[in-house]
């Protein structure tokens, strides 16, 4: 019989709820303390030809300047497109490690830096290359489809690479030529892309520690105080929260449902770093964080991703100025890895999912 999922080991589990309970907090700056470190930032990005691409995720003060000084504030899919598309010759990267990797591995002659090269993802630590090679080896006449949300070694070994802002329709797209399919690492967006598709995959069981925690009950209990609001889920969440929302879909397709649906009240299950861009589209609408606490007040993220908030002012001075956090890929895995990077590129900008 064919195995239909690949399960983390639990010690691996247990080693990275560690690593995110470990991740480092940043100190809280006063709004003269911000003024200053942007002047400063500004200043050497001009003189180092740099541009910042920013994840909604990250803290709102890296999205206002990214927006402020020429760079981009987005999902890591049209990170990943500017990042290729961009003249600058340094590219900062706030987000988190596997970002920084995919826009070395796409731009290999600019210098591709970010403010903490430690910031990194449960998805990424709970596929470890080695053991997902192996899987791959056993299903030789699979095509194997991975998550941005991996780490280059991974990419090298995959056929395509996906976001949650394409994956839909790069796995449709698979479907409709009746290819069998390895998806890793993330087990509910797998869930999700199965239901949607109606196609059986083979199954990595990995999950982001941010939208694993999301809560079904406690999330009713919302929607009943509050009637009126549209449930917004990122499909990183688990299906039982999937099934509650009124839309699902990537950072991009969420942020777009608060600026374009009537409703004027939002619940939303994906990190709060989007609440900057939501409140900057709409202001006038309410939004709500999705509950992550549930009855046994077990919340290991709280639905901000512990990684991401490695990202801040300091530090983004600090790798402009002593070129720190530099990231680089060695060149063989590069080369093994681009051709399903162009791949998912080519595709979506035939798609219209980016631009061209
Ligand atoms: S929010 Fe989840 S998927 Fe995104 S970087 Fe953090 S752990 Fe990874």
């Amino acid at each position: 019989m064919t195995q239909k999922a690949m399960d983390i080991p639990t010690q691996l589990a247990a080693r990275i709820d560690k690593l995110a309970l470990e991740a480092p907090s940043l100190p809280v700056l006063s709004e003269a303390e911000q003024a200053t470190l942007k002047a400063e930032i500004k200043t050497l990005l001009k003189a180092q030809n740099a541009q910042i691409v920013a994840h909604f995720y990250v803290d709102e003060a890296l999205q206002s300047l990214a927006e402020e000084t020429g760079g981009l504030v987005a999902d890591s899919l049209e990170m990943a497109n500017f990042g290729a598309q961009s003249d600058a010759d340094t590219i900062v990267v706030c987000g988190v490690r596997f970002m920084g990797e995919t826009a070395k591995m796409l731009s290999p002659e600019k210098t591709i830096l970010m403010p903490d090269i430690e910031a990194t993802c449960s998805l990424d630590l709970g596929c470890p290359a080695d053991e997902f090679a192996e899987f791959c080896a056993e299903h030789p006449d699979y095509t194997v489809v991975v998550y941005a949300n991996t780490s280059a070694e991974v990419k090298a070994i995959a056929d395509w690479v996906v976001t949650s802002g394409n994956a839909l329709q790069i796995v449709t797209h698979l479907k409709e030529q009746g290819q069998k399919i390895i998806w890793a690492p993330d087990r509910h967006l797998g869930d999700w892309i199965e239901k949607e598709t109606g196609i059986e995959m083979l199954r990595w069981q990995g999950h982001c520690i941010v939208h694993d925690e999301f809560k079904t009950f406690e999330l009713k209990q919302l929607k009943e105080q509050h009637p009126n609001a549209k449930v917004l889920v990122h499909p990183e969440s688990p299906a039982e929260v999937v099934e509650l929302a009124d839309v699902v879909g990537s950072t991009k397709v969420l942020i777009n449902a608060v600026k374009t649906m009537d409703d004027q009240e939002f619940i939303v299950a994906t990190d709060l770093g989007i609440f900057y861009k939501m409140q900057q589209l709409a202001p006038n609408k309410t939004l709500l964080v999705a509950p992550t606490t549930d009855r046994e007040a077990a919340c290991k993220s709280c639905a901000h991703c512990p990684w991401m908030a490695m990202n801040g002012l300091q530090n983004l001075l600090s790798c402009l100025k002593d070129k720190t956090g530099e990231i680089l890929v060695d060149e063989a895995i590069r080369l093994k890895a681009l051709g399903s990077l162009d791949k998912m590129l080519e595709f979506s900008r035939n798609a219209g999912l980016v631009k061209k």
